[in-house]
């Protein structure tokens, strides 16, 4: 067991005291949203916009709040402290609270909230010199992937079948599109250095750090283009990559058992995540 601390429904506990109740519908039900927001030098990156999405992701379902975007900044900041985290993630969940089970939404339940601390190498990721490989998989998933929630059977599924076939993560494709990562954004670079990834909707989460290094590639003249892609044209593009909070800008360099390229990460990939850490450590 970890010595971390955890939060819990307005306890700061041990993890051994980190107990929510068998009848949380997030448990029964998966009626629940989360957020990751990464440390970088004791410092949350982005977390103004993490929080919007958690707003909009608890609007969407009717959920209730458990309490102001200020108090979870608030209690990030004291787990960052309690954990000594210097660089790696927090995550945090609301689900709809614990109520006896029943499909409607309860009357008298508390949403519950719950939070903790991962270490993890973010700015050093060791896996950024080589890149990942990712196979495609059938995207599986609900209709409302905009929105943030704890139902992830289905990327679950498909790391792990990337793990099994010997890749790092998997692809998601629909209608024969690539619709993002298992659990990032995708993109590819095309011959003529164009940023290629498929545009908002309901079919993608509306990843904060993709947004991020779209305007980021507008600021640095860079050519970007929201619109869909094959698995096809993203094994004969020059470079791939995926976005996430975690991940920040993470080159892919095979797709499917096809090398991009030389195989090795490539230069725009390179400068789209020294970007990346600039505005992490100084804001746009
Ligand atoms: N798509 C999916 C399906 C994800 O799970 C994630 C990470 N939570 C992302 C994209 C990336 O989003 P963000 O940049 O906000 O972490």
């Amino acid at each position: 067991m970890s010595d971390r601390i955890f939060y819990v429904n307005g306890s700061f506990v041990p993890e051994s005291e980190a107990k929510i109740s068998v009848l949380d519908r997030g448990f029964l039900f998966a009626d629940g949203v989360y957020e990751v927001s990464a440390v970088i030098d004791g410092q949350l990156i982005d977390n103004a916009a993490h929080l919007a999405r958690l707003e909009r992701s608890l609007q969407e379902l009717d959920m209730q709040a458990p309490c102001s975007p200020e108090e979870i900044e608030r209690i990030q900041q004291r787990l960052i402290t309690e954990n000594k985290l210097v660089e790696g993630v927090i995550y945090l969940q609301v689900t709809r609270g614990a109520a006896d089970r029943d499909f409607g939404f309860p009357e008298h339940a508390e949403p519950s909230l719950v939070m903790f601390t991962q270490v993890k190498r973010i700015v050093d990721n060791p896996v950024m010199d080589k890149g990942i490989r990712v196979i495609s998989v059938e995207d599986i998933r609900w209709k409302r992937r905009d929105i943030k929630t704890v139902g992830l059977l289905a990327p679950v599924l498909a790391k792990q079948e990337a793990k099994t076939r010997g890749a790092d993560d998997a692809w998601m494709v629909e209608d024969g599109f690539v619709t993002e990562g298992s659990s990032n954004n995708a993109f590819i670079v095309t011959a003529e250095g164009t940023i290629v990834t498929r545009r908002l909707g309901n079919e993608i989460l509306h990843g904060i750090t993709r947004h991020v290094v779209l305007e980021l590639a507008a600021k640095n003249d860079l050519k970007v283009e929201e619109r869909n892609f094959t698995i096809e044209e993203a094994q004969s593009a020059e470079e791939a990559f995926v976005t996430s909070a975690s991940l920040f800008v993470m080159p892919v360099v095979e797709i499917d058992g096809k090398r991009l390229g030389t195989g090795e990460p490539g230069p725009l990939v390179r400068q789209l995540r020294d970007l990346y850490l600039a505005f992490a450590r100084r804001g746009l």
